[in-house]
């Protein structure tokens, strides 16, 4: 099994968080620790938050007038294809040159020392930039996607994408003020990938999605 022990799991916690008002009790959590083979470590947007990057939470939850979720799936990118590609443009360009802090660093750190004794560390994050990777993470896990990562829908064929902006007609686009109208960018004019000229998407599938999709 992947959890070792609640202990384990806590160093992620205590990593992210900002409001540890009371910790673990880290004599009982470095013992454990110091057995542990297969260690996970849980971050969620908070561990990016100290990067600059905006956790989408809260007042940032909408983007123009639609909650993140209702456009986080493949059905509103099938629907409105140049409005998602918008609301990701808006959010690649927020995370596109934020830099690892801390946090990222230290587990990245973490992940180095234990693959040396032959123990291994793996990422699972809900963050949706790059920070972990560059942080120097090899293991990580994104369960909503990524970012920087596309996928044609064609053939499937996933690639790194850093480009600013990911294409010429989404250059200024993306505003999330509500007064602002769609740009309605033609489906041709949206990115591609050169072998298929498909449109792309990216890896993203919101938590909202995934618990819709469970209970139907
Ligand atoms: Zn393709």
């Amino acid at each position: 099994m992947l959890f070792q022990s609640r202990g384990v799991f806590a160093l992620g916690l205590r990593m992210c968080s900002t409001h540890v008002a009371k910790g673990p009790d880290m004599s009982e959590f470095r013992k454990v620790f110091s057995k542990a083979k297969h260690i996970v470590i849980i971050t969620g947007a908070g561990v990016s938050a100290e990067s600059g990057v905006p956790t989408f939470r809260g007042e940032n939850e909408k983007w123009r007038k639609w909650q993140s979720q209702d456009l986080a799936t493949p059905e509103a990118f099938s629907r409105t294809p140049s409005r998602v590609w918008e609301f990701y443009h808006y959010r690649r360009e927020l995370a596109l040159n934020k830099k690892p802090n801390t946090a990222h660093l230290a587990i990245a750190e973490c992940e180095a020392r234990l693959r040396k004794q032959g123990r291994s560390v793996v990422v699972i994050t809900q963050c949706t930039d790059d920070l972990h990777r560059q942080a120097g993470s090899k293991h990580v896990l994104k369960i909503h996607g990524s970012l920087m990562e596309t996928r044609c829908v064609n053939c499937g064929h996933v690639t790194m994408n850093k480009r600013s902006p990911i294409c010429a007609a989404l250059k200024g686009k993306g505003s999330p003020d509500p007064d602002v109208a769609d740009a309605q960018i033609p489906v041709d004019k949206l990115p591609r990938y050169d072998q298929c000229q498909l449109i792309l998407i990216m890896l993203m599938v919101s938590s909202t999605s995934l618990s819709k999709k469970r209970q139907g």
